[in-house]
């Protein structure tokens, strides 16, 4: 039984921590939020116990994941009835007081579920994470890139707070139909074009690396985060550097494996792409211990 436990830890934690929030948001909500939460979580298991048993499919059902939420919560939800989930739109909806998806998004997205997944949500459920990783990752660019720097990354976060509440003071989105829809559908392409521009400046997923708000936040808490890529035979490493290599977020693995360090950096979005390129299967999503 313990056994049985250990592995499939993730694909059941996943299935009850999702029932759980969804119970919590509709016990403030309506029903709608725990079947939306609820269904997460059941593809989140099955998806992954077909990876724990067919090892060879996790960067196809990861994507696919990511594209079947990314693509409601982008579509059905955004354009479609109208959420906003993006970052200004808690300002939006604060200055007007009001609760609506995009604080919920960030309460549970970006502080709870990061102390148990990390910043899982980026690898599997953004919309713009998965545009960018069909069209941003490992560009490459004349010299090697900055990973990030810190001061840029709060000074637009900080900018993404002020302009809002200066915005509401004139015409809040939040209580505009047409203006809300129009700040969703411009919002989002923003973020795109300038993602995919920097990207040619400095290198794969700049815009998720140097500007993203919603990492900037959950990286505060996912170096906590209970399951992490870890080092699970450090000793067998070959130094070969496939495993930073393959990080779309520019991670030096492989220093963290020389040391026997989980990677609990700010910036790792659980792709698992340094999992699947170790030839030596030394990396794994855990909560064990580093080895
Ligand atoms: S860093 Fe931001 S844009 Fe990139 S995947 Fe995460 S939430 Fe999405
Ligand atoms: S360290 Fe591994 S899981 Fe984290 S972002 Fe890099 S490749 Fe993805
Ligand atoms: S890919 Fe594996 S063997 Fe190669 S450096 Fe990384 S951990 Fe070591």
């Amino acid at each position: 039984m313990k056994k049985l436990l250990n592995k499939y830890s993730i694909p059941l934690a996943a299935l009850i921590i999702f029932t759980i929030v969804g119970l919590i948001v509709m016990w403030y909500r309506d029903i709608r939020y725990f079947y939306l939460f609820a269904g997460m979580g059941l593809m989140e298991f099955s998806t992954r116990v077909i990876v724990i048993h067919y090892p060879q499919t996790k960067q196809f059902f990861r994507l696919s994941v990511q594209f079947i939420i990314g693509g409601f919560l982008l579509f059905w939800l955004s354009i479609f009835i109208g959420v906003n989930f993006q970052f200004p739109q808690v300002f939006f909806d604060l200055s007007s007081g009001v609760v609506t998806g995009a604080l919920i998004q960030t309460l549970v997205a970006r502080v709870a579920l990061p102390f148990i997944f990390g910043n899982a949500f980026c690898s599997r459920a953004c919309w713009t994470g998965f545009f960018f990783e069909i069209t941003n990752s490992k560009k490459n660019i004349s010299k090697p890139p900055k990973q990030r720097i810190e001061w840029l990354a709060w000074a637009y976060l900080l900018a993404l707070v002020i302009v809002p509440f200066a915005i509401a003071g004139f015409h809040n989105p939040a209580e505009d139909e047409g203006l809300r829809r129009m700040w969703i559908v411009g919002e989002n392409l923003f973020i795109v074009s300038v993602g995919f521009a920097l990207t040619f400046i400095s290198g794969s997923r700049s815009y998720c690396r140097m500007l993203c708000p919603f990492i900037t936040v959950s990286g505060l808490f996912s170096k906590f985060a209970l399951f992490k890529i870890t080092p699970i035979a450090s000793d067998s490493c070959t130094s070969c550097n496939k495993c930073t290599t393959a990080c779309p977020m520019l991670i030096d693995v492989k220093e963290l494996v020389a040391n026997t360090e989980k990677v609990s950096h700010k910036l790792c979005i659980v792709c698992e792409r340094c999992v699947d390129s170790c030839p030596e299967d030394i990396l794994k999503y855990t909560y064990k211990k580093a080895k």
